[in-house]
């Protein structure tokens, strides 16, 4: 039997707080990682944002008030599975406890400001941040797609405002860097998403391919990821959740040994010189890097790496590509997703032919790789890949205020 680590150390968690419910053992001395966590959750005021810390952390928030381990499990629910917005609503534990914590923490907020609807079915969602910048998630149903699994609704979550890595095709990469997400930016979108869905729906899976660069914004994309993996938090399966990347190699290893999570690679290119071309990242890290890292990482031999190719017409869609990422992908666990270019007003690159892309796929195909073409959505609202970010200024100018609903 394999055992996953997110869950044995959950588990162990869980195994304490239970023990902790009949002999309320003291708080241990906070060790190097809890103290880093809480460090990173303590806003100028010296308040800890109580959402930017996962289960395992929380306790320390709660230092000194007694029976910690236990509340902090009353209080982790209360913010993540019924989705309370004020500490007064934890009605499991005493007013004057949860009146001490509320006078020494906060709990990171996201502001919705403005909802759009695609003609396809998908909707795009812009937050506000507490400094006036604004963030975007885009929900994706897959309910009107023949074939698909009518109960799926996948939500493309963002990790930064903006992105520093600077892909030339990419428009979320014209922002520049404008700051990390906290981890409860990050995981407010889910569960404020989950909450405005009609009908007892549900959210089923996660991709953190929205703005920015997750392995950038390591530690708060872990703590987030936790929080969303957690069966006392948001209970995603980790079959359900990846994390795509342009690869940053040490730390995409570090994020394999941390946490079960899928991994999409985004490769977009055969040569190094090519890819250096359009993903400067590839100066830092080489292809030939990455793919020696992927062929080795210690991911669980039911899962695949996925890798996303996204085909620029005259530039990385000839067949002799289609042939060297054939030989790129030899020997590793790998799907293949290409991802035909979203064209857009503010670069000259196209997207190429549909039979371009037949052929490549075909290609791929015959040759026994498990390949496929995502499928473009939201073009109308701008919420299609690489397209997240640009347009956020100007559409909070343009919506009505969302009308949000109570939780
Ligand atoms: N920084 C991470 C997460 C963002 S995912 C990463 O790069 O993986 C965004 C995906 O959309 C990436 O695979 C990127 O290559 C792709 N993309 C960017 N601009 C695009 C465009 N105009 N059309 C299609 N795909 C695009």
């Amino acid at each position: 039997m394999t055992v996953d680590p997110a869950s044995a150390s959950l588990r162990e968690v869980k195994d304490r707080l239970r023990g902790l419910l009949r002999d309320e053992l003291v708080l241990a001395p906070a060790d190097a990682e809890a103290r880093a966590q809480l460090e990173r959750a303590r806003g100028p005021d010296g308040r800890v944002d109580l959402r930017s810390l996962d289960l395992r952390v929380l306790p320390w928030a709660l230092e000194g008030l007694g029976k910690e381990q236990v509340r902090a499990l009353a209080v982790f629910k209360h913010l993540w599975q019924r989705g309370v917005s004020d500490l007064s609503e934890v009605q499991t534990v005493s007013r004057s406890t949860m009146n001490a914590l509320a006078a020494r923490s906060r709990l990171g907020a996201l502001a919705p400001a403005g909802r759009i609807d695609s003609d396809d079915g998908t909707t795009k969602f812009l937050w506000q941040l507490h400094d006036g910048h604004h963030i975007e998630s885009v929900l994706i149903p897959d309910e009107d797609r023949p074939g698909s699994n009518p109960n799926r609704y996948t939500l493309c979550v963002s990790t930064q405002v903006g992105c520093a890595m600077a892909c030339s095709f990419c428009l979320t990469g014209d922002l520049g860097l404008k700051r990390n997400l906290s981890a409860a930016e990050i995981a407010l979108q889910p569960l404020l998403v989950q909450q405005q869905m009609p009908g007892g729906r549900r959210l089923t899976n996660i991709v953190m391919m929205g703005m920015g660069e997750p392995l950038h914004n390591f530690d708060n994309v872990v703590t987030a990821l936790r929080i969303m993996l957690d069966e006392d938090g948001l209970n995603f399966s980790h079959r359900r959740v990846t994390v795509s990347t342009v690869g940053l190699v040490p730390r995409l290893r570090q994020l394999v040994d941390t946490l079960p999570v899928n991994i999409a690679v985004s490769l977009n290119a055969t040569t190094e010189e090519q890819r250096r071309l359009v993903m400067p990242i590839t100066r830092r890290y080489s292809m030939t890097e990455l793919m020696d890292c992927c062929r080795t990482l210690p991911i669980q031999s039911t899962k695949r790496i996925t890798f996303e190719y996204v085909m620029m017409a005259g530039f990385n869609d000839s067949m002799d590509d289609a042939a060297r990422l054939a030989a790129l992908m030899t020997d590793v666990p790998a799907k293949i997703n290409l991802i035909p270019y979203n064209e857009n007003p503010d670069r000259d690159i196209r997207r190429p032919s549909p039979e371009t892309v037949r052929s490549f796929q075909a290609y791929l195909a015959e040759r026994g790789f498990n390949v496929t073409v995502r499928a473009t959505r939201g073009v109308d609202v701008s919420a299609a890949c690489g397209q997240l970010g640009k347009a956020a200024q100007r559409m909070v100018e343009r919506l009505p205020p969302l009308e949000t609903e109570p939780s």
